[in-house]
């Protein structure tokens, strides 16, 4: 089980999410509650529990392998070491913890990219999937598109309501890169588009509610789709 925080629809995701809490609860060997926290002081914390409640902020969700070994440590046990390496992880980005502040959004859209035109596929998607009265905007985001073995956690997508702006990172514009996967991160971002946030007693906002993820189930590549982002993540394609 993971839960996004209450303000962190925009940018959040579930393949960053799922697949944090997918390592981490093969590291812990047993069954870890996640909640995702965009606190400025205290970044992880841990609830003892059946099962324990991790609480960690947004930054943990992309780290590597010895920061999964060091929180699956402080879920089981805290000690000293694996404390040291939690902080030495903070430390390196505390530069970019409390820049969740909205930003002015980026109003450069770049469409066309070196093998895929993100306009026409999203126009595909939205013609088969949604229908014309779905307003967004699509881009391809910033960041590396050097595909680097073993794979750090790449956010394939993601949809800021505020501007309506689809976000797909650039490693997917590439010819090893299966067209019908690109289309799929866009159906995704695309429903976050068309369903709305469900908020719980208190008052937590869930992004991926039953309904999205009934949607998404019934995606006639949703099972191919996550096996390609498995073996993706895997360095095996
Ligand atoms: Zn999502």
């Amino acid at each position: 089980m993971s839960e996004l925080p209450s303000d962190s629809c925009s940018g959040s995701h579930a393949w960053q999410l799922e697949s944090f809490h997918r390592r981490l609860t093969e590291r812990c060997g047993g069954p870890v509650v996640v909640r995702v926290n965009n606190n400025t002081s205290t970044l992880v914390s841990v609830r003892p529990g059946n099962p324990p409640v991790l609480s960690v902020h947004r930054i943990f969700l992309m780290c590597g392998d010895d920061v999964i070994r060091a929180l699956a440590q402080y879920v089981r046990r805290p000690t000293d070491h694996c404390r040291r390496i939690l902080r030495r992880f903070i430390r390196e980005r505390e530069a970019t913890i409390g820049t969740a502040t909205p930003r002015p959004p980026r109003l450069t859209l770049r469409a066309r990219g070196r093998v895929y035109d993100l306009h026409a596929l999203a126009e595909q998607v939205k013609a088969e999937h949604f229908g014309p009265e779905l307003r967004v905007h699509i881009t391809w985001g910033r960041g590396s598109t050097q595909r680097r073995s073993p794979r750090r956690h790449i956010v394939f997508g993601s949809f800021e309501h505020r501007s309506r702006v689809i976000r797909i990172h650039p490693v997917l514009d590439s010819a090893d890169v299966p067209e019908f996967f690109v289309r799929f991160v866009i159906f995704h971002e695309m429903l976050h588009a068309m369903l709305d946030p469900e908020h719980d007693a208190d008052g937590r906002r869930y992004v991926h509610t039953p309904e999205f993820r009934r949607r998404e189930r019934q995606h006639p590549d949703y099972h191919r789709a996550r096996e390609w982002e498995n073996a993706f993540m895997r360095g095996d394609v």
